[in-house]
């Protein structure tokens, strides 16, 4: 029988009678295990969490902490609750098995022991806790891909910022927060200059890679609790929380001058001889109570933008 990660089982032994502990250990290294001892209570706890064990057979009498202690102790921690617990009782002691039972116990077994019977009990509980193993194992696995999936459903996968259909839910909550907490918020919406011009020029792929690098430019440049959307093909939005009017302009600001002064490839070739972007801005409530509203303005400032030479950011005054 092999563990989860391949490897032979390991079982933990603990008993203060050496005799005894040599016995168990032949008896189990004969059939394949590994085997750790410990001669205590304490000592039995702490080779628990330093070797994590797949089994333990854990003798009743002992000095410091007695088998009961550390089995109920074992039983009441998260980690340690699903390995197996085969008590040593002495013969025909039935309230030991009680006292066991209540302490959590998987199995008992009395000694003097029968080998076969040992072996029978151990291989059927380590059965039962590789299946446990296997099982917490696919789980994990199960959550680590839906939050992978979550992660995917809200991003864009050219460039990695959010989704539209994530900007729309977030603007909605964003909205309804700060109209509750009477919050500024702002919105500004990116769109490159000249993009159509810079496709038809280098090919579609080097017009993939301008919007991944001025995509990763916005992520770079902004807060943590900051949204960056694609909004569309060639156009982001930012969603500012706890931010007005005039701290949004200064944000734009920054990302305009900093992506005018990224190199490009080949961009001399481009109408104003460099790769820029406009930006409009729009803030809560002063250019729309609502998400609707601010998208209309904030629309309306990146045309304004356009019109009045690109390159730069219009605000309402
Ligand atoms: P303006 O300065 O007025 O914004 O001019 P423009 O050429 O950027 O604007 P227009 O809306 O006419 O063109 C947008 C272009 O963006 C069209 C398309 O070639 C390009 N585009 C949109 N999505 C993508 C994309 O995912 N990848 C690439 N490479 N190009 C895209
Ligand atoms: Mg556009
Ligand atoms: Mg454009």
């Amino acid at each position: 029988m092999k563990n989860e990660s391949g490897k032979r089982p390991k079982i933990l032994l603990v008993d203060d009678i050496i005799i005894n502990l040599e016995l168990q250990k032949v008896y189990l290294q004969d059939s394949g295990y590994d085997v750790i001892i410990a001669m205590d209570g304490e000592e039995a706890l702490q080779k628990v969490y330093d070797e994590k064990p797949d089994l333990i057979l854990l003798d009743v009498m002992m000095p410091k902490r007695n088998g009961f202690e550390v089995c109920r102790i074992l039983k009441n921690n998260q980690d340690t609750r699903f390995i197996p617990v085969i008590m040593v009782t002495a013969l025909k002691d039935v309230e030991d098995k009680i006292n066991g039972i209540e302490a959590g116990a998987d199995d008992f077994i009395s000694k003097p022991f029968n080998k076969t019977e040992l072996m029978a009990r151990v291989r059927s509980l380590l059965r039962i806790k590789f299946l446990h193993d296997e099982l917490e194992n696919k789980m994990e696995q199960l959550d680590e891909a839906r939050k992978r999936f979550q992660q995917l459903a809200i991003t864009d996968g050219l460039t990695e910022l959010f989704n539209y259909r994530y900007f729309r839910s977030q603007l909605e909550h964003e909205v309804a927060r700060a109209k509750r907490y009477n919050l500024d918020l702002s919105l500004v919406m990116v769109d490159i200059d000249f993009f159509k011009n810079y496709n038809d020029t280098n090919g579609h792929p080097a017009g993939d890679i301008v919007l991944k690098k001025i995509a990763r430019a916005v992520q770079e440049n902004i807060r943590k609790i900051d949204i960056p959307c694609r909004y569309g093909g060639e156009e982001f939005i930012l969603i500012l929380p706890d931010t007005g009017k005039q701290a949004a302009v200064v944000v734009a600001e920054k990302m305009r001058k900093l992506v005018e002064q990224m190199p490009f490839k080949n961009q001399e070739a481009q109408p104003n001889k460099r790769l820029t972007i406009s930006m409009g801005v729009a803030t809560f409530s002063e250019d729309g109570e609502t998400a609707e509203e601010l998208i209309q303005q904030v629309d309306k400032n990146l045309y304004a933008a356009k019109q009045s030479g690109r390159n730069r950011v219009v605000a309402n005054s």
